[in-house]
């Protein structure tokens, strides 16, 4: 999909709107989160519109998969993180706010509060477990 008008990371691709650029290539840039979690903390776009991972060319995703733990080093270097968090929210219940596929490479720190605040929940036997798992293989192709 071509960029879009209404898009504000189409515009900060296009230039029309201003970003602290971290890296940039044919096929994807890289800036800071204008509200980072930790100072650092940056958004890999692919130039091309897609709300969602699920419909990305393959192209897209494989430089924006690449690309991450080379921002992530360079944080960890720059920033003294200890670690990192990898974060692509997709779909508005998943917490999605920017309608353009994004991956957030968050640098994370010893003492951070935890990213997710969701309680884990627990299979009634390992039946079930496997149950579920054979119905999702069925789906799973690459
Ligand atoms: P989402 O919740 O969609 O996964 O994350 C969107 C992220 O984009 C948020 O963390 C938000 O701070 C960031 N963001 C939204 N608008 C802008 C902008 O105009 N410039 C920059 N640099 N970041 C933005
Ligand atoms: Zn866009």
């Amino acid at each position: 999909m071509p960029l879009v008008n209404d898009c504000v990371f189409c515009k900060i691709i296009q230039g029309a709107v201003p970003s602290s650029k971290v890296y940039e290539d044919d096929l994807v840039l890289a800036f800071l989160d204008i509200a980072p979690f930790n100072y650092g903390h940056a958004l890999i776009v692919p130039k091309d519109h897609h709300h969602s991972i699920t419909t990305l060319p393959q192209e897209y995703l494989a430089r924006m998969m690449c690309l991450a733990p080379k921002i992530a080093v360079a944080q960890m270097r720059e920033l003294k993180a200890e670690g990192f968090n990898l974060l692509l929210n997709n779909g508005r219940c998943a917490g999605q706010e920017v309608p353009h596929c994004h991956l957030h490479v968050i640098p994370r720190l010893v003492d951070d509060a935890p990213l997710l605040n969701i309680s884990h929940k627990k299979y009634s036997d390992t039946e079930a477990m496997n149950e579920l798992a054979a119905r999702l293989q069925k789906r799973v192709e690459l």
